[in-house]
Order: structure tokens, then sequence, then C-alpha cells
């Protein structure tokens, strides 16, 4: 979601006249987009405040703005004392920033009013903003606000014009995108509709509270849908997951994964897990490791909690000791790493249609995905949003290796 909103920024600034630079030094505007989500990314932008700092001070930035989460954030009040900042913006007034950049004046953020990724072969589509959950951990709801859902005929308008620009793949955005519901219509509809324009089609991020089988048949049965599904689990324990607020026991989850595991055999799952949230016991942690077994997701998003002023989270007793808080997290990520080989390995032998995403490096490899939602490592000097195919030769835990020649599809 940053990357699209960094982009929109880009292209909004463009407009304005500016180019874009690599490095600090040779920049008169440089603008911060943020996450707030863990603080090592607040540690981040401090690091990157600072040594604007300096370059200011020798004359060699002009002017720094700071958007995105932090900026919608209190703490983000305390960074402008400390750091020379001319500009803070939160998620919701981006469009402030055309102003500030010498462009007319726009009324809102919102998709499709502002440039969004037009031209590229991939393109992210924002379905809705926001959410609606109370998760105990999470600052989303408080810097990004309440759910907004965008209504289909837009989001349908800025596909097909995607599409027609010459964009082949098309990622739905949102923090819930299963939540998603307009006029009636609910994301499966949306999904449907979006998979009969576009040549192929990803959704990221869903909630499993949200996620209805009909949307997992769907996957399997749509050509166009990549099969790949993201479906956060935060934690494999019934006790953690109530602490938590997420609204789902662990049974309800692994059925739904069972459902798509039906659905598309072949396909990828993956998850988020949160490691030493305040309370969580040797139990609650032997939970999630059996989850993880049972469900052998093909990747997984493993954070160490971290806490977030002003989440109900941040004030629970509880706190767990650093140290087992690695243990976990180590575990948690062998055990999805074995699962993720073992899978991998099956794949191994069979011929894939690859979608290029990242054109060949200096070694000659481009990175593709497969329909399956795999990532592949491919040696072809096919341009990204083409499509080759190849045999599978090798695999490791994360990614796929397929043998040469790529034959253009
Ligand atoms: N809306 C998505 C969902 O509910 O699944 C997730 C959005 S959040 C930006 C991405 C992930 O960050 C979450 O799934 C969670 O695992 C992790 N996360 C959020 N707050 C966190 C915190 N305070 N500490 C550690 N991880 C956190
Ligand atoms: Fe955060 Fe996702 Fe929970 Fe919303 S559903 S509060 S974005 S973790």
């Amino acid at each position: 979601m940053n990357v699209h909103d960094s982009d929109r920024i880009r292209r909004m600034i463009q407009d304005a006249g500016y180019a874009e630079v690599q490095r600090y030094e040779d920049a008169d505007l440089v603008i911060l987009n943020t996450c707030y989500v863990r603080e090592n990314a607040v540690d981040r932008v401090k690091g990157h405040l600072g040594e604007l700092n300096r370059l200011r001070r020798e004359g060699r930035v002009k002017k720094v703005a700071l958007t995105g989460c932090i900026g919608a954030a209190e703490e983000s009040a305390a960074l402008k004392q400390t750091y020379d900042i001319d500009l803070v913006l939160g998620t919701h007034n981006t469009y402030e920033l055309a102003q500030f950049v010498g462009l007319p004046t726009m009324q809102e953020t919102y998709t499709p009013e502002l440039p969004g990724t037009e031209g590229g072969h991939n393109a992210f589509v924002t379905i809705m903003t926001g959410c609606n959950y109370q998760c105990s951990y999470c600052i989303v709801p408080t810097v990004r606000g309440r759910m907004i859902c965008r209504p289909m005929g837009s989001v349908i308008g800025e596909v097909e014009n995607l599409v027609a620009g010459g964009t082949g793949y098309v990622t739905l955005l949102g923090q819930t995108v299963d939540a998603w519901r307009h006029g009636g219509k609910r994301f499966c509809d949306l999904l449907e509709a979006v998979s009969e324009s576009a040549p192929r089609v990803w959704f990221t991020t869903s909630h499993p509270s949200n996620m209805e089988d009909r949307t997992l048949r769907a996957m399997g049965e749509r050509d166009t849908i990549v099969k790949r599904l993201h479906l956060p689990v935060q934690s494999g324990s019934d006790r953690m997951l109530k602490v938590m607020h997420r609204g789902y026991k662990a049974e309800r989850y692994r059925r739904k994964i069972e459902v798509f595991r039906e659905a598309a055999p072949d396909g990828t799952l993956s998850t988020d897990i949160i490691v030493g949230h305040p309370g969580e016991t040797e139990e609650d942690h032997e939970q999630t490791l059996r989850l993880v077994e049972d469900c052998a997701f093909d990747s997984a998003y493993i954070f160490k909690f971290s806490p977030r002023r002003g989440t109900e989270a941040a004030s629970l007793p509880g706190t767990v000791p650093d140290a087992v808080v690695q243990r976990r997290f180590l575990e948690v990520l062998r055990q999805v790493e074995q699962n993720a080989f073992t899978r991998n390995q099956r794949k191994v032998g069979g011929e894939e249609e690859i979608y290029i995403r990242h054109g060949s490096t200096e070694d000659g490899k481009a990175i593709g995905e497969t329909w399956s939602g795999h990532a592949v490592h491919v040696n072809t000097d096919a341009a990204p949003g083409n499509y080759v195919k190849a045999n599978i030769e090798s695999a490791g835990p994360h990614v796929l290796y397929a043998g040469e020649p790529g034959a253009r599809v």
C-alpha cells in the first residue's frame, strides 16, 4: 500500500515539474512516505531525518515533507520539533502536497483523481481504505481511519483504463480487501468482474473473518486470478486470537485453508504471524507451531510484537522477554521454511508459464511468478510483463529455479 501511495506521490510531483533523483544531496525536495506499523520503521525514519537535517544545514536539500502513517500519528508533532520538516501530511490529506509543490489544489486523495500506476506492466488498484477492526496490537485503524469502500464502477473503470494502457497485471489493494462491500455487491462480485477485465489479477490483504468460500472457489476456477492467498492468521491459539480481537478461532481458519487447498491444490498460501504478543505463553506458541504445520504455509511474514502507543496491547501485562521472543520467532520461521521447502520440491520437473515481474539482472536471471503464485528465477531476457514457459529444475524454501531457455508465450 505504501509502495502504491509513494508511486502516486512521485507522479504528482513529476507533474509539477520535478525529476526524480537517487541521492538526497541532489534533491531540492525530499518526501519521506512512512510506515508506522512497527517501531523499527520509525527508527529508520529518524535516521533519514537526521541525515536530511545535516544536508539542509549544508544547503544541499531545500525542503522536506513527511507523509504517510507517521504523519497521521501523534508522534509526528514531536518529530517536527526535533527535525527540520516543512510539511507533515497524514494518509487522508496527501492531496495537500499538490499545493505545496505548486500544482492546482486537489479535493481528495482517493483514486482515480490522483494519478495511479498507469503505463506500468503491473499496477495497484486501491479498492478500500482504512479498517473497521480493532486488533489489540495494531495502529492501522488509528492512522488510516475507518473502512471506506470504493464504488465498483470506479474500480472497474480504473482497471479498464489500465488494461487499455498496457497493464497486464492488476493487484487489488486494501487492509481487508475481502471486507469490501458496495451497493449490494461483495468482494467476490468485484473480484470476478475485475478478473473478466484484466489478464492477471491478485489481491491483498485479506481477513479470515471476511473470507468467503466462494471467493476461494473463484480463485481456483478463474484462469486470470493468481492462485496465491495471503490470509494473515497472527496466532494458532484461540486464547491469543481472543486477546487480539481477531474475531475467529484457529479451527475456522483451518477450515478456510481446506477450502482453498481443495479449490486450488497447486496454489500458494502465505500468512502473517506475530510472536511475543503480551501474555503469549509457551502453550500458545506450541499451538501456533501446530497450526503452521497443519496449514503448510508456502511463506509467512513473522513479526516480533512491537508495542504501538495508543493501542490496547501496548498497556497489557505479560511482556514476553526478548530472548523468548527471539527463540519463538526462529522456531516459527524454521517450521514455515521446512514446509515451504517440501511443497516447493513438488514443483520440480514440471513446466510452468511464468509472468516476468523483474527483468534480468547482470547474472541473466529474471524474477517471475507462476499462476500458482510461486516466485521463480528464470534465465531469460524477456522484459517485465511478458510470459515465458520453462521447466522447474530445482527449488529452495523461498523460490523455484527454472531452466533455460524460457520460450516466449
Ligand atoms: N490488515 C491486515 C490483517 O489484518 O491481516 C494486516 C495489516 S498490518 C499493516 C500487517 C501485519 O503487521 C499484520 O498482519 C501483523 O502481523 C503485523 N503487525 C501489525 N501491528 C503489529 C505490531 N504492533 N507488532 C508486530 N507486528 C504487527
Ligand atoms: Fe490492523 Fe489488519 Fe487488524 Fe485492521 S484487521 S486492525 S489492519 S491487523
